[in-house]
């Protein structure tokens, strides 16, 4: 690995480099989450309180929203282990209706400008939140964390297909971009980066952009990756240069990792974030589990009655910011269940998410009413059937519509595999019916879900 080389911005001073004002304090922060990443857990939680209890006297005092809920309690207890249970949670539903009242009337000097933060509302109303020069900080620094972790080689060049601003990284050119991004020019020499805009390029366009670009590294989303590596077939005859991939955006479902480091022979490293809570977890360097981000965030994963739940469970996700003083996020439940994982064999004290499984609406629903993950990742299904696209979507106790695309009607022998797929991969002999579609496009935010219910939508998702 060729050590990562820092931007400098003093004239005639090269090595050492000393990046400038915002440059240094990344570097600082950085130097600090080195060391605390190794802390025990109970040490990491501690200092999570120390800071919440900063926070919580912020939002009881700026934000209109927390001085009605937070009044008469006693913050200082609420900011202990024993107490922050007896915190409210933060519903999405509380977000949308309280609407301004959640914006800080006031903040620090010292942590910048408010920007407003969005969310594409996958199937619902989108949320409204701020984030502050703060936010966006910890935002860079984790993702050099990541980098870091992962002992990137920074000279390489990165190819990003995601969504892009209209017009932004059109196909087939795409956009070619001197360097990696904003995360990392803050204070590092990178190489140059490129990007594909996934709203506008099929498939084809992508895979044709990619050998052109013959890019180290790849950043995109899980079904995307899975369609591009059906589209290319297996290294090295494709992509000889590319070392990792990296995705983002979707849950990554433990078929469509193992489709493509097998056919690819690399390495795929998931992430997990929000437009609202910044970056919340990034994949562990010597396992498959993901190391929550316990210096920016506190999360939570509670079972139905609102108890942690155990190692090798699912619960719902809560997330508390510890920097977001614009809108303090504080037991926020995001919409998103996952497994907690036991501590890392690595010896990060950080805390271990072991799969991130998705939202309620992707929750399957058996007839006698038990809810489960349905396993998805039908891509390495395909060759079986002549399948381009695949939806399943849940319409009542007994049914699920399949939306396919197809070049052609499937013969009865092939509709009758896809069948017994889908059965086998739901675990109960729904009746399917299939249903021709010409195409299935992605949802907001250019997500597409491969399982949905329309059965339960009580609870609905955010943007990661
Ligand atoms: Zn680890």
């Amino acid at each position: 690995m060729k050590m990562p080389m820092i931007r400098s911005r003093v004239p005639g001073l090269i090595w050492p480099g000393l990046p400038g004002p915002y440059g240094d304090a990344h570097l600082a922060l950085l130097w600090q989450l080195e060391r605390s990443q190794w802390w025990r857990a109970d040490v990491l939680h501690a200092h999570q309180l120390r800071q919440l209890a900063v926070v919580l006297a912020h939002a009881a005092k700026n934000v209109p929203f927390y001085r009605a809920k937070l009044a008469g309690m006693d913050l200082a207890a609420c900011a202990t282990s024993e107490g922050w249970a007896g915190l409210p949670i933060l519903t999405r539903s509380d977000i949308q209706a309280a609407g301004a009242q959640l914006r800080a009337e006031a903040i620090p000097r010292e942590h910048g400008r408010f920007h407003e933060i969005q969310t594409s509302g996958s199937t619902g109303k989108p949320i409204r939140a701020f984030g502050s020069d703060i936010t966006s900080f910890f935002w860079n620094v984790l993702t050099l964390r990541g980098h870091l972790w992962h002992k990137h080689d920074f000279s390489g060049k990165l190819a990003s297909i995601r969504v892009f601003d209209e017009g932004v990284g059109s196909p087939p050119k795409g956009m070619s971009v001197p360097a990696w991004g904003h995360a990392t020019d803050v204070a590092w020499i990178t190489g140059p980066g490129a990007l594909l805009n996934l709203a506008t390029a099929s498939v084809s366009q992508q895979a044709e952009w990619l050998q052109r670009e013959a890019p180290d590294y790849l950043l995109t989303h899980p079904s995307n990756l899975a369609a591009l590596v059906r589209e290319m077939g297996p290294r090295p005859a494709v992509l000889p240069n590319l070392r990792e991939v990296w995705t983002i955006a979707e849950s990554l479902d433990a078929n469509v990792r193992r489709f493509v480091e097998e056919e690819w022979q690399l390495r795929v490293v998931d992430t997990y974030s929000s437009r609202e809570c910044g970056y919340l977890a990034t994949q562990c360097p010597m396992s498959d589990h993901y190391h929550v981000h316990s210096e920016s965030v506190l999360v939570e994963v509670l079972d139905d009655a609102g108890q942690p739940v155990k190692p090798g469970e699912v619960g719902r996700v809560l997330i508390s910011t510890l920097h977001n003083y614009a809108t303090p996020l504080l037991r926020y439940e995001i919409g998103d269940y996952a497994e907690v994982g036991a501590p890392c064999p690595c010896g990060r004290g950080l805390p271990t998410l072991s799969r991130i499984v998705g939202r309620q609406r992707n929750m399957l629903t058996l007839p006698d009413g038990e809810k489960r993950w349905p396993r998805c990742g039908y891509d390495q299904f395909m060759d079986i059937v002549p399948v381009r696209q695949l939806r399943l979507v849940q319409r009542s106790l007994h049914t699920i519509d399949a939306e396919i695309v197809t070049e052609r009607p499937l013969t009865e022998s092939e509709s009758a595999a896809l069948v017994g797929i889908i059965h086998e991969a739901l675990g109960h002999p729904f009746e399917i019916r299939l249903d021709y579609v010409a195409e299935i496009p992605r949802g907001p935010g250019g997500k597409f879900e491969e399982f949905l219910s329309a059965i339960d939508r009580a609870s609905e998702s955010t943007e990661t």
